[in-house]
């Protein structure tokens, strides 16, 4: 059985990152979707609402879990027998760090594969961070999110 992570902040989940994961389920046996707990940028949501939104995002797979994670990614791909790790590329912004992550993961465990999947290309321009700022300005994000994810961010912005 092949399992295979697909590792990130996921501050949320958006229509980019659900394309990426329900195509690497199609390929793999069992996909985790491993939410990083503290990476170095600003949150807007916290752990358990990461995990949460993505879950619901992809209730209706059957073979891909969502778990949360601490440390380095490689030691969680381990723990899990992953023998894949997953990442999504958009052109320009997106291939020399995932580059650099998959020579350092590489030296660290080679026994893991690192598959970039390209994006689609409606959500070639978006990203989180994008998203947030544009939701926060009562920008159009409905094409770009699942609708439970536009409400959360629209609660969470509104408080915020
Ligand atoms: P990071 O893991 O760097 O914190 P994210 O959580 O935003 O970044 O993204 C997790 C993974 O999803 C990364 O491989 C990233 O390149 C990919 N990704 C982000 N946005 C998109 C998108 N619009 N289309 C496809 N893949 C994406």
């Amino acid at each position: 059985m092949t399992i295979a992570l697909y590792p990130g902040s996921f501050d949320p989940a958006t229509n980019g990152h659900v394309d990426i994961a329900k195509r690497a389920a199609k390929i793999f046996d069992q996909l985790v979707i491993g939410v990083f707990d503290a990476p170095p940028k600003k949150l807007l949501f916290d752990t358990e609402e990461r995990v949460s939104l993505f879950e619901e995002a992809m209730a209706d797979v059957g073979n891909v879990t969502v778990r949360t994670y601490k440390g380095l990614t490689i030691e969680f791909a381990k723990e899990i027998s992953a023998s894949a790790m997953v990442r999504g590329l958009r052109a320009n912004s997106d291939f020399e760090y995932e580059f650099e992550m998959a020579m350092m993961n590489r030296n660290m465990d080679p026994s893991i594969e690192v598959v970039c999947m390209m994006t689609r290309i409606e959500y070639q321009f978006l990203s989180s961070s994008l998203l947030k700022e544009v939701c926060s300005l009562g920008g159009r994000i409905d094409n770009l999110v699942p609708r439970h994810v536009e409400k959360a961010l629209h609660e969470k912005l509104t408080v915020a």
